[in-house]
């Protein structure tokens, strides 16, 4: 279908941006989910802002022991930084993941994280290593966490006239192992079920577990109760079955055609079986 008459400009800065963003436009950055749902009649906005011609918002960059990634880095400029596969590769082998190589070309960390879709892959990695996303108005900037910023299906911590800036992931050092695990939807890429696995060790001894679950539920979400199973053991076969037992404990899980709810949640603890398994394995 042809999507409803709106208006298109494309600013240079981020000011002008977020000038026509306070006045009620929407930003458009890949255009992946957005365009789709135009086309669908399912958005109509009136006035479109491009991300794509604001100069330096796709950086990737190292800054005071974190990474720092701006909102219209693409998912194949995550999936194939150095940066980031050096020193934060969950967040790479995440980007790896997602659809086709037509979308990880167009698609931006930034768009796939506003839209929020209880399935995609991203959401799942940014809890598990417990990122921190800058959300900038016109006359405001503040930093949440990924706990704090997916609040539902397709709803999220931004505010209107706010747009995600940049989303930062932490630099792990020597002793972390990672791990993205996702059963897909063959015909979209999206995860059935998708597992991020961030496993510290000291000796013998996990110190840290973090596990970020997408396409389980309404929104991606932090496995606490399989984190704390696993921590302060040492990672025997049987601890990382008894931590994946729980990870789908409790979660009112999705169902559609694809997948029920209950296959979902035994998707989920063989997937974190096998994203617990292998980052205990890349443990440097
Ligand atoms: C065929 C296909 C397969 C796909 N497969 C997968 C998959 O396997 N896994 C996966 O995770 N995703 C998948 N996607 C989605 C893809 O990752 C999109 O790139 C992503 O959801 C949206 O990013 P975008 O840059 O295209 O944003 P757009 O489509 O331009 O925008 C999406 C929404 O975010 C808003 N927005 C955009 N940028 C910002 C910003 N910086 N701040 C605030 N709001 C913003 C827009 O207003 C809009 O509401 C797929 C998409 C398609 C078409």
């Amino acid at each position: 279908m042809i999507p409803q008459r709106f208006e298109y400009s494309a600013p240079k800065t981020l000011d002008e941006a977020l000038g026509l963003l306070a006045e009620g436009a929407k930003p458009l950055a890949g255009g992946m989910s957005l365009i789709p749902m135009m086309k669908l009649r399912l958005a109509a906005p009136e006035h479109l802002v491009d991300l794509g011609r604001i100069k330096d918002l796709s950086y990737i960059r190292e800054q005071g022991g974190s990474i720092h990634i701006g909102a219209t880095a693409t998912h194949h400029d995550v999936e194939s930084s150095a940066l980031l596969r050096g020193k934060c590769p969950l967040l790479a082998e995440t980007a790896s993941h997602i659809g086709d190589v037509q979308v990880r070309n167009m698609g931006t960390i930034g768009g796939s994280v506003a839209h929020a879709d209880p399935s995609a892959d991203y959401p799942a990695a940014l809890q598990a290593l417990e990122a921190k996303l800058v959300l900038k108005g016109v006359k405001s900037e503040r930093t949440v966490s990924a706990e704090e910023f997916f609040v539902d299906t397709f709803t999220t911590a931004l505010e209107p006239g706010e747009i995600v800036r940049e989303v930062i992931v932490p630099v792990d050092g020597d002793g972390t192992g990672t791990s993205y695990q996702k059963v897909l939807q063959p015909a979209s890429g999206f995860a059935i079920v998708g597992i991020a696995a961030r496993v510290r060790k000291s000796g013998e001894k996990i110190t840290l577990v973090r596990i970020g679950v997408t396409g389980l539920a309404n929104r991606a979400f932090r496995a606490t109760a399989a984190e704390k199973s696993l921590e302060g053991k040492t990672g025997s076969a049987a601890e990382v079955q008894a931590a994946a037992a729980v990870v789908a404990q409790g979660v009112e899980a999705n169902s559609d055609l694809h997948a029920s709810a209950d296959y979902r949640k035994h998707l989920a603890v063989v997937y974190a079986v096998k994203a617990l398994n292998a980052a205990l394995s890349r443990i440097a």
